[in-house]
């Protein structure tokens, strides 16, 4: 295999995905690269919503699905971490643990991560009653009481998940509001299984050999609720550590962009959850990675 593309994708989220299937459909030599497993945040998601258009439902299904329309179409995919990224002989040097490569045109789509609470108990207890994935974690707390933290679009859509396995689900914000889509509020609020507490910050995750009670700051004070699981969805963090310093972040650490999706170094663009004031839907990491694909195909050919 050659180390040598026109374009590399860093992300084989549905942004990266969609770029580098669009990009080597047109033509143009292209890797993808990515850490961990292919599909991103969708990959936890059992059901999409709203749904993809054409698209399967199931969040590992549509990934997997555009994974081997990417391979047909001539994508390489290549299982390596992207360390570093610099500008050399014209283009890019892309380092990763194994290897360096070089390519024409870099586009950033490393997504984002969950933000973690970073309170006690939470490093000690993942695994044995902190998880980030209420899809695949559900079916462990079958008839149990869980908490679930967040008060954004994740949070409500997680916890109205887990009603499906737990017996009660304590939705802890800290805010006095919800800040998610009016129809995830509603199902929240016609939810038996789900009780709200607003105002309520979580201090400490507690147990023996597995979670067995949080301890949550109110406004009258300190309080422990007994739960046997802690889902936080308190929002994400860009995966941006590899790019340049000189790819200036916005307050949250996301890159910025000019209008056309490309950074401050020409030849590099950033598609989807890392770049700063992408939404926060499957539709608009796709929009970007389409549009980028385009401006890129177009410097290229
Ligand atoms: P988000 O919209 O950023 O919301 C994060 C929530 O966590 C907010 O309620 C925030 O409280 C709270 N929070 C933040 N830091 C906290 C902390 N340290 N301790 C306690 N609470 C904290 O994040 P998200 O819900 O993960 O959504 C991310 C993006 O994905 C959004 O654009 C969202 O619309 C999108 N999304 C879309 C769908 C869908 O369309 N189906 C599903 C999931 C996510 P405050 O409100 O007080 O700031």
């Amino acid at each position: 295999m050659s180390n040598s593309f026109d374009v590399i994708i860093i992300g084989e989220g549905v942004a990266g995905l969609t770029a580098a299937g669009l990009l080597a459909q047109k033509g143009l030599s292209t890797a993808s690269f990515e850490q961990q497993l292919f599909g991103g945040l969708v990959l936890n998601v059992n059901e999409l919503d709203p749904a993809p258009a054409g698209g399967e439902a199931g969040g590992a299904a549509f990934a997997s699905e555009m994974t081997g329309a990417n391979a047909d179409a001539g994508v390489t995919s290549i299982p390596e971490e992207v360390t570093a990224l610099a500008a050399a002989d014209g283009g890019f040097t892309v380092t990763t643990a194994a290897n360096r490569y070089h390519a024409r045109q870099v586009i950033v789509a490393s997504g984002a991560k969950l933000k973690t609470l970073g309170v006690p108990g939470e490093v000690e207890f993942e695994g044995r009653g902190v998880s980030k994935c209420a899809d695949c974690d559900g079916p462990m707390f079958q008839n149990e009481t869980v908490a679930v933290v967040g008060g954004g679009d994740s949070a409500l859509q997680e916890a109205n998940v887990l009603t499906h396995y737990c017996g009660k689900v304590l939705l802890i914000h800290r805010g006095s509001a919800f800040r998610a889509q009016p129809r995830f509020v509603e199902q929240v609020k016609a939810n038996p299984k789900i009780e709200v507490r607003f105002g309520s910050s979580v201090e400490a995750i507690l147990g023996g050999q597995v979670v067995e009670k949080i301890r949550i700051k109110t406004a009258a004070g300190s309080e422990e609720l007994a739960v046997a699981g802690v889902f936080a969805y308190i929002g994400l963090e860009p995966n941006a550590a590899f790019v340049p310093d000189s790819v200036k972040r916005d307050a949250t650490g996301r890159l910025l962009t000019a209008d056309t999706l490309e950074t401050a170094l020409p030849g590099l663009w950033a598609v989807g959850a890392v770049r700063s004031g992408c939404g926060g839907s499957l539709d608009d990491a796709m929009a970007d990675a389409r549009r980028a694909a385009e401006a890129v195909a177009a410097r290229l050919q």
